[in-house]
């Protein structure tokens, strides 16, 4: 008889040590942006911070230390308090919340928006309540966490195709379809850790072909692609065709929160259904009114897009004249640099990290091979990026 029953966690973490694939917190100790200031040393002596240039963050414009969401989630803040104190359905719902759903439906060019507390809760409260045990779910096998893990949640089968492939999603739909009451296509729009975009306009012909829904991720899209951010949708004119879109308030949008948007109905239907918004407590009045405060900007500032995309271009062509080198295909402002094994990958992040430059390796289980990904933001200066490619250089041209 075991007398230790908790004992296999420690054999488990050794296990996760030895294939290099163990992960920790690093402590940022300055306000988001182009450069941050990270922790010294983890325990022990103390280590003064060291000052780094950030390829790391989500904050694709740089909103999330920007003055004028700083002083939307005080005014808020000192207006309304820290917390929501309820459920949206109880005491939770605020008019920043409306006003926050009204615009991001005006972003999307939809009839509706339903604000969630994270992109997480946003995709599981849409997909257990849009489908279940009769339909079936068709999942890029690249799909983010809260994708998958909201399609075992909603208890419908669930199909993985190889990803982006439309020809593998038609045979499985040819196989399958037929066999199930619903059905829900399920897919980034960026691919998170991988940078490229889903094929919308043909997922929505399949879609269209075959009786599905679709629901697209625009949680790396939204403020970044298309002519005024909407995303993917916007990017491929797909604007005003049927489709749920999911997104987050904490990537471009630099706040807290997810979204659903989409047609009046669907809408209506998530806040009579949908466990993950109904049960939980409504954003705070901070996150709501800085996400807010986002929005705008991204519908009234196309140049920090501009920026954006012209610092993606000047990355791409700076590391096409490192040679050996190749970025795994992207279309977004996630670059990545594939590298053989995780401990090797490991290793680059760390060379990179002395260098002066954050960009994590991304490991398995995340991703099926390693990588070093970089996130370009709007507000890096040519010069961030040009001692990013020195790095890389000397990484690579000095190996060991
Ligand atoms: C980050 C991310 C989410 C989760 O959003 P949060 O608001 O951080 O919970 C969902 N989907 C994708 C594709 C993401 O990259």
């Amino acid at each position: 008889m075991p007398t230790e029953p908790y004992a296999w966690l420690a054999q488990s973490l050794a296990t996760i040590h030895r294939a290099d694939w163990y992960r920790s917190v690093l402590s940022i100790e300055s306000r988001p942006g182009a450069v941050v200031l990270l922790a010294g040393g983890k325990g022990g002596a103390p280590v003064p911070p060291q000052q780094v240039i950030n390829f790391a963050s989500n904050d694709y414009l740089g909103l999330a230390g920007d003055s004028r969401l700083i002083q939307a989630a005080v005014a808020a803040t000192i207006e309304y308090g820290t917390g929501s104190t309820g459920s949206r359905l109880l005491s939770g719902h605020r008019e920043l919340h409306r006003q926050l759903e009204e615009a991001l439906a005006s972003l999307k060019q939809t009839e509706s928006a339903l604000v969630f507390s994270s992109g997480y809760l946003a995709n599981l409260g849409a997909l257990v309540s849009i489908v279940g045990k009769r339909d079936l779910i068709l999942s890029d096998r690249y799909n983010h966490s809260s994708l998958k893990n909201g399609a075992i949640l909603s208890g419908a089968t669930v199909i993985e195709y190889a990803h982006c492939n439309i020809e593998d999603l038609q045979t499985q739909l040819q196989q399958h379809r037929q066999h199930h009451r619903r059905c829900l296509i399920i897919t980034d729009s960026v691919f998170s850790m991988d940078g490229d975009l889903c094929p919308l306009p043909q997922l929505l012909d399949l879609a269209e072909q075959f009786n599905c829904m679709l629901l697209v991720d625009e949680a790396h899209a939204t403020g970044v692609l298309g002519t005024s951010g909407a995303g993917v949708v916007e990017h491929f004119g797909c604007t005003g065709r049927q489709l749920i879109q999911v997104g987050t308030l904490s990537k471009a949008l630099g706040s807290l929160g997810g979204y659903v948007a989409g047609t009046e109905t669907l809408i209506d239907f998530l806040r009579n259904r949908a466990p993950s918004w109904i049960y939980t407590t409504a954003l705070s009045p901070g996150d709501t009114a800085a996400a807010l405060a986002a929005v705008n900007i991204v519908q009234q500032e196309p140049q920090l897009r501009t920026q954006l995309w012209r610092n993606v271009d000047t990355f791409k062509q700076l590391i096409a004249q490192i040679p050996h080198l190749k970025l795994l295909p992207s279309e977004s402002p996630i670059l990545c640099l594939p590298i053989a094994t995780a401990t090797e990958a490991l290793k680059v992040g760390h060379q990179l990290k002395k260098l002066g430059i954050f960009a994590p390796a991304i490991r398995p289980p995340t991703v099926p091979t390693s990588r070093i990904r970089f996130s370009v933001m709007a507000t890096h200066e040519l010069a961030h990026i040009q001692q990013l490619m020195e790095a890389i250089n000397s990484i690579f041209s000095f190996p060991g």
